[in-house]
């Protein structure tokens, strides 16, 4: 049996770049090592979920580790709060909350008050605590962002939300949707009558009146999930398995599924992230666990803000750094590269693009594939989803059994 990596560039996908000569920025980059790599294995394309379906990071990463979100997926709330660095267990229930400010009648006056994070990091704080056996754990994200995660036995997400998604409206009572939704919605509601009285006297509410910026005296929440309770990795597969990546919401994945997880000093889930060390420590790890998953994050970001140049480069430095780390692995190594779905520069967004795979494993067939990028990848010969790649991966590191007699 071989140890298995997965190589996740985050938003790899691109489209053509006018800036870039009409190429992606995966064929712009000089990527001698990508292309070794595929052209000792296999290449094609991965469809992330499903054909035309734009997948979001965590139901695409769900589904790479072998888990279809169509069964396991429960909502935003839980991976939102795991991105902001909240813990997040099986059974909890999380919301995306924004902070935002009311008049004195309860009305909503801005649903993100003024889309400063001024003090949000105290007023998080403020709003830990408990009630009737529940606990609240609230963490603050960029600007007026925020989640909320209620942690009990028999808790439920069939409730209504208390943000009016709407200026001039009053916060709403949230109200259960079922009766299974009772208890929730009730305690829900003790706690943010509560939390709106430590909001309005707080400190950090007074200077933020004081530098002219609106309240944060409310928390509007939005989206509740309830965290599945998913079978562990070693479970499921039958292999000891670890998470490397930079971001919270990907290491909280590993985390939800009893994985191991590392984020390398120096990996910032960001433009500057350290990929050499980040990659390194993820060949370290595949001489301890059977399966090692690495997200680099890097391509997504620079998709987001439509710049291809910076893509591109990313893509050049992350080659550079597989290179290095192939010198410090087991020849036996299953390697795997894809992304999770496609964040093209022209859209600043997820698409449903296809995206290039790559399977390199020794002894294993080899195609006609010569380049890995989105043209070149046709000449391979995988077309794949990517609940596929897990079955692949174990195939060519013969982990995986006999369908059958
Ligand atoms: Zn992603
Ligand atoms: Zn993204």
């Amino acid at each position: 049996m071989k140890n298995i990596m997965l190589i996740v560039l985050d938003g790899l996908g691109d489209r053509p770049n006018q800036i870039l000569s009409g190429k992606t920025a995966l064929q712009a980059a000089f990527r001698p090592n990508l292309n070794h790599l595929i052209r000792e294995g296999q290449g094609g394309l991965m469809t992330p979920i499903a054909p035309g379906i734009r997948a979001g990071s965590d139901t695409s990463h769900l589904s790479l580790l072998g888990y279809d979100p169509e069964k396991f997926y429960s909502g935003r709330g839980p991976f939102e709060a795991m991105g902001l660095g909240l813990e997040v267990r099986p059974g909890d229930v999380a919301f995306r909350a924004n902070f935002g400010t009311t008049d004195n009648n309860g009305v909503v006056t801005d649903r993100r008050a003024g889309r400063s994070a001024e003090g949000t990091s105290l007023l998080a704080k403020s709003l830990n605590m408990e009630i009737d056996g529940v606990r609240f754990f609230v963490r603050e994200g960029v600007e007026h962002r925020a989640a909320l995660v209620m942690r009990s036995q028999g808790l439920s997400d069939k409730i209504t939300d208390s943000d009016p998604h709407e200026t001039g409206k009053p916060v709403k009572r949230v109200m259960p949707v079922s009766p299974e939704g009772e208890f929730t919605a009730d305690v829900l509601n003790r706690y943010l009558d509560a939390a709106r009285k430590i909001l309005m006297d707080h400190e950090a509410n007074k200077n933020r009146r004081k530098s002219g910026k609106p309240v944060a005296n409310e928390l509007l929440l939005r989206g509740p999930g309830k965290a599945p309770d998913l079978m562990d990795f070693s479970e499921m597969h039958g292999m000891k398995g670890a998470v490397v990546a930079g971001i919270p919401m990907i290491t909280g994945i590993g985390g939800l599924l009893g994985m191991h997880t590392l984020k390398p000093r120096g990996s910032t889930g960001t433009l500057d992230s350290d990929f050499t060390s980040k990659l390194l420590a993820a060949a370290d790890l595949t001489k301890k666990y059977d399966y090692v998953l690495v997200n680099v994050k890097a391509t997504d970001v620079a998709g987001h803000d439509g710049d291809a140049i910076a893509k591109r480069d990313a893509i050049e430095r992350i080659d550079r750094a597989i290179g290095e780390m192939m010198e410090n692995v087991d020849q036996d190594l299953v390697i795997a590269v894809t992304g999770d779905h496609a964040t093209p520069c022209s859209l600043k967004d997820h698409s449903g693009d296809p995206v290039p795979v790559l399977f390199r494993s020794r002894g294993a067939l080899t195609d006609r594939s010569q380049f890995f990028d989105e043209f070149s990848a046709s000449a391979g010969m995988w077309r794949i989803r990517s609940i596929d790649v897990m079955n692949i991966v174990k195939e060519m590191a013969d982990r995986s059994e006999k369908y059958g007699a």
